[in-house]
């Protein structure tokens, strides 16, 4: 069973794992040694022996076979003897630090290895993000905390006081470019737990890059949000820690039973008397909780940690201490491999092959450069823009060129409701305007929110962002817009399926 999972046993026959209503599961009519069995699915043995072992539950082999597929099909269990080489150039503070994204990458994949293959993908991933400001320097910080392994910042405005953030830029980077401060502040935060320059490359002579090409962009900025995970290889690591010898655990487990009403309001059981003698398995939204306003899902997974089972739950609770008394004797010893996120100031030339970046995000602190955008559709190249100002914040559309609605698109559809639009446009400079008026929690919701889309987006799951955006308005409400692709702009020309190539009697 996947680690994160918190398990709580609801009575003699039923056990739950998980809280949030919308990721718990629910298996009931267990009989007490099947119970034992589920509760042992620790990772420490092969599928062989479990299946051995449930026999010896009295659960034969094809309802064993069939529960674990159950199981694994609501990302409660996951492949322990999964490889942890993604996780083997991390250093013990790093899966520290990285532990609640592997976590939650765990709970988000239904995938045999589970959180790990998601994290790797992170590590391996390259972007590139364009803007450092408020929103930017923010997005550069969280990408480096998600374990994005390959980050370049690209930004040659000076650090002013007014691009400071909790979660970007702070004092100590005013005087330095917005890109080498940005690298800062992610190395800061990568670094496992050394201070700046032991063990890395101090931000200042790992700058010196080659600069791109392309001019670079004026401010930019979008930040991201990083995922959480889990303990690596936490599952084989706790032999005997979830199945407590001899069924031990069941006096105990009566009496944590009722740590169940807490989270009862997700859970509640659909529950299946014991009259059924094979477990069910359901997933545990008997009564979806009521749903708020128009806002969007994100800020509100609040899913408070229940009290802890005062011995139920031994995998998960017990793990944490040793993780990190362990790796801060690392630390303070000889602990000073490569970091596994590298993040650099300037870019070399967007074409170059071996440094394609697999997403450029876009946070201009001024007016968009359109010339950069031509360059980043031209060379296919996947964007997202982030954006806030006064108010306002906007994040995306993401464009996957030749695919889906690109900037152009959008703003060929807002030249039909105002055909000044052009006009306008051109008076600014480019638009979005940059950071006008961008306050703190406005910059930040939205470099959370451009994070997540980012990651959702090297992660390979489908995105929110193609062909719209998603927007917050100054009372945080989150709504989003749909921007299709505008029947005159050539995006489409090169796509082979697009019936716009000979449709499209209008040039632009
Ligand atoms: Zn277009």
């Amino acid at each position: 069973m996947k680690p994160a999972l918190r398990r709580i046993l609801r009575d003699e026959q039923t056990l739950q794992y998980g809280v949030h209503p919308l990721r718990a599961v629910m298996l009931s009519g267990l009989a007490r040694s099947v119970r034992q069995w589920i509760e042992g699915l620790d990772g420490t043995r092969d599928l062989e022996r479990v299946l051995d072992a449930a026999n010896a539950a009295g659960l034969d082999e094809i309802r064993a076979r069939s529960l674990l597929d159950q199981l694994a099909a609501q990302g409660a269990l996951h492949d322990a003897a999964t490889s942890p080489a993604p996780l083997r150039d991390l250093t013990l503070a790093e899966r520290d630090r990285l532990r609640p994204d592997l976590d939650a990458l765990d709970l988000a994949s239904t995938a045999p290895e589970g959180g790990i293959g998601l994290l790797s993908r992170r590590l391996k991933a390259r972007v590139r993000v364009y803007g450092a400001g408020r929103v930017g320097a923010q997005i550069v910080v969280l990408l480096a905390a998600a374990g994005v392994g390959h980050i370049r910042v690209i930004d040659s405005g000076s650090v002013r006081a007014s691009d400071l953030t909790p979660g970007g830029l702070t004092w100590s980077e005013v005087g330095l470019t917005r890109e080498e401060g940005a690298v800062a502040v992610a190395r800061r935060l990568s670094s496992g737990g050394r201070t700046p320059g032991i063990g890395t490359e101090p931000p200042d002579t790992a700058t010196p890059q080659p600069r791109s090409t392309v001019p670079p962009t004026r401010g930019v900025t979008s930040p991201p949000r990083g995922a959480a995970s889990q303990p690596p290889g936490a599952a084989s690591q706790r032999p005997g820690a979830a199945s407590p010898p001899g069924g031990a655990s069941s006096p105990h487990a009566t009496a944590s039973a009722n740590v169940s009403p807490p989270s009862g309001r997700a859970a509640r059981p659909t529950a299946r008397p014991s009259a059924i003698p094979s477990p069910s398995l359901t997933p545990a939204l008997a009564q979806p909780s009521p749903r708020r306003g128009p806002a969007e899902g994100n800020g509100q997974r609040s899913a408070g940690r229940p009290p802890r089972p005062t011995t139920a739950s031994p995998g998960t609770a017990e793990a944490r201490p040793t993780g990190r008394s362990k790796s801060r004797r690392r630390i303070d010893g000889q602990d000073l491999a490569r970091p596994a996120v590298e993040v650099l100031a300037g870019g070399t030339y967007l074409g170059d092959r071996s440094d394609r970046p697999d997403l450029v995000i876009l946070a201009p602190v001024l007016p968009l450069d359109g010339v950069l955008v031509n360059e980043l559709v031209s060379l296919g190249i996947p964007h997202l823009l982030a954006s806030a100002f006064e108010g306002h914040g906007t994040v995306g559309p993401l464009v996957l060129p030749g695919e889906t609605a690109c900037l152009h698109c959008l703003d060929l559809t807002r030249r039909d409701h105002d055909p000044a639009w052009p006009i306008v446009t051109a008076r600014l400079g480019g638009y979005p305007p940059g950071e006008i008026a961008c306050d703190t929690t406005l910059a930040t919701l939205v470099a959370a929110e451009a994070v997540g889309h980012a990651l959702a987006h090297l992660e390979g799951r489908e995105s929110a962002v193609t062909n719209g955006t998603m927007e917050v308005t100054p009372d945080w409400r989150w709504k989003r817009g749909s921007w299709p692709v505008h029947p005159q702009c050539r995006c489409m020309r090169n796509n082979p399926y697009s019936l716009r190539m000979v449709m499209s009697p209008h040039r632009d």
